[in-house]
């Protein structure tokens, strides 16, 4: 039987996540448990969906005060990140597009009027 003995690198990273939690359960005390984009409320079992934004993005900047931190739910967080840098870069591949729906929306409403102007005829 080989010695049941942890490897450093195991321990290593049980501290990386000690340090982690740590950082996160202080900013819910700091904080309402409320995303700070969507404003949904979050306890119990929901808790989990509220995760820790660091506003400079470096996640070994965790200030006392909470400063550098920001409580957002999954969604707003993946938000967040995607607005910069990787929304730019799917934004042309994103099929939906928020535009108004085409029984009101007329690209060409204006056109008569810019022809009309263009060419100005007038007969009187
Ligand atoms: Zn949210
Ligand atoms: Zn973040």
């Amino acid at each position: 039987m080989p010695p049941n003995k942890k490897p450093e690198t195991d321990e290593a990273m049980r501290e990386y996540l000690q340090r982690g939690q740590g950082y996160r359960e202080r900013a819910l005390k700091l904080f309402p448990w409320v995303c700070a984009k969507c404003n949904r409320e979050f306890s119990g079992k929901k808790l989990r969906e509220l995760t820790v934004h660091h506003k400079d993005h470096n996640h070994d900047n965790n200030p006392p005060d909470g400063s550098n931190w920001e409580l957002l739910c999954l969604y707003c967080h993946e938000n967040e990140h995607a607005r910069d840098g990787v929304a730019d870069a799917y934004a042309e591949h994103t099929p939906e597009e928020p535009r108004p729906p085409t029984s009101t929306f007329k690209p060409f409403a204006n056109l008569k009027d810019l022809l009309k102007d263009k060419n100005k005829e007038d007969p009187g």
